[in-house]
């Protein structure tokens, strides 16, 4: 197998090394406050052992933590209450620091282990920082975090626990992440930021590897729609990719609907995609994100442009909710399936609510639930009218 990365935008080819983030050229274009020029793609040449998922750190240099192969199921209840005979929960929230993201800081590891880099640095909105500590600790890497001192308590106690170094930054996640990159810059240390270092998106492929394998295995046939949660676009651009390789390999033949569920107050992919633009002009003026769900509130979506430019090749759709939407939605989901999901990962279920009716209950739909609720038990005592 022959591995390189190639920008999104123009082509060029790129060695997969460290210090290469982002296409020279492109990046070269970067305007302020606008989403990332220049993102990578982790691109193949050749054929895969069979049955496996391609990726492109060899398997000697995982982890010793199992990330992954996490829970699809069939929420009977919700079926039965929604007349949703093929709805799915990718039960993502298993995985060893609650949420999804374990994917991608798994595959960063992989690769710090293979060029031996010893520090591992990012920003994050809570729940990056956490699940790099995680892997870091299980991997033995030194992990550096700037997050915003307003990220949940849960996920600031779950960086310290795992043994990581905790910058608390008095500003946004989009100073966090500037930050971050600026050390990383100056002292070498590889950057876990989302988008920026891109096998952050290769990592999140694999959910759309388990969910085609999970449900051929249960004879329910392709996945028609998967619902992703999106603030910075990174999970569903790496789904997207995950599909694409599928689609390459001859085990789909069509990739799925993607609906990008965005809360209200951090619309800014749905917004994009409304308004018919592509690359940075889609996103002309940032504004401050104000919603609940804290793991999608960005002011500038980091992959903004390249999850805009997947959306429009593959057909995909936006669906924004409101925060009472979304709370409404968390208990909704956690009182019917047992399943107490971020807010986050609750506006992929209630952006499923809103637009169900438009889809064939003979199709499957996939929703991913990407965190667990209590990393945020707050947010959830706000939707239950609880003030703790
Ligand atoms: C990060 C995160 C998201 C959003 O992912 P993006 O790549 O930023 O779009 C959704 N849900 C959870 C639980 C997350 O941690």
């Amino acid at each position: 197998m022959k591995w390189f990365y190639r920008c999104a935008t123009c082509g060029t080819p790129y060695g997969i090394l460290p210090n290469r983030y982002l296409c020279d050229s492109c990046a070269a274009l970067q305007q302020p406050e606008r989403p990332l020029e220049g993102v990578l793609d982790v691109e193949w040449e050749g054929t895969p052992v069979p049955g496996t998922i391609p990726l492109p750190i060899e398997a000697e240099w995982f982890p010793p933590i199992p990330v992954g192969n996490t829970r699809l199921w069939a929420p009977q209840r919700l079926r039965q209450e929604f007349h949703a005979p093929n709805l799915w929960l990718k039960e993502d929230t298993c995985n060893p620091s609650g949420s999804l993201k374990d994917r991608a800081s798994y595959l960063v590891a992989a690769f710090a282990q293979k060029y031996g880099m010893k520090e591992i640095v990012l920003a994050s909105t809570g729940n990056a920082a956490s699940s790099m500590a995680a892997i870091g600790a299980a991997t033995g890497i030194k992990v550096k975090v700037f997050l915003p001192a307003s990220a949940p308590v849960a996920k600031r106690i779950q960086v310290l626990q795992y043994g990581a170094e905790l910058i608390s930054v008095d500003g946004t996640y989009d100073q966090a992440f500037d930050l971050s990159l600026d050390y990383s810059k100056q002292t070498g240390s590889l950057s876990r930021n989302t988008a920026y270092n891109p096998l952050t998106i290769e990592g999140k492929k694999t959910a759309a590897f388990e969910i085609v394998n999970d449900l051929l295995k249960m004879g329910a046939g392709a996945p028609h729609h998967v619902f992703v949660p999106v603030g910075d676009g990174v999970i569903l651009s790496g789904v997207y990719r995950g599909f694409e390789n599928l689609l390459k390999l001859g085990r789909i033949r069509r990739i799925p609907t993607l609906w990008a569920c965005q809360a209200e107050g951090s619309s800014a992919i749905a917004r994009a995609l409304a308004s018919g633009k592509t690359g940075s002009e889609a996103f002309d003026h940032p504004l401050p994100s104000n919603t609940v769900a804290d793991s999608i509130a960005v002011d500038v979506p980091r992959n903004g442009i390249h999850a805009l430019a997947r959306l429009r090749q593959h057909g995909g759709q936006a669906v924004i909710v409101k925060d009472s939407e979304i709370l409404a939605a968390q208990k909704t989901l956690s009182s019917t399936s047992g399943l107490f999901a971020e807010p986050s990962s609750s506006a992929a279920f209630a952006g499923w609510i809103k637009v169900r009716e438009r889809i064939s209950p003979e199709e499957n739909c996939v929703i991913l639930i990407s965190g667990t609720g209590l990393k945020d038990i707050k947010a959830a005592a706000i939707g239950l009218g609880l003030d703790i």
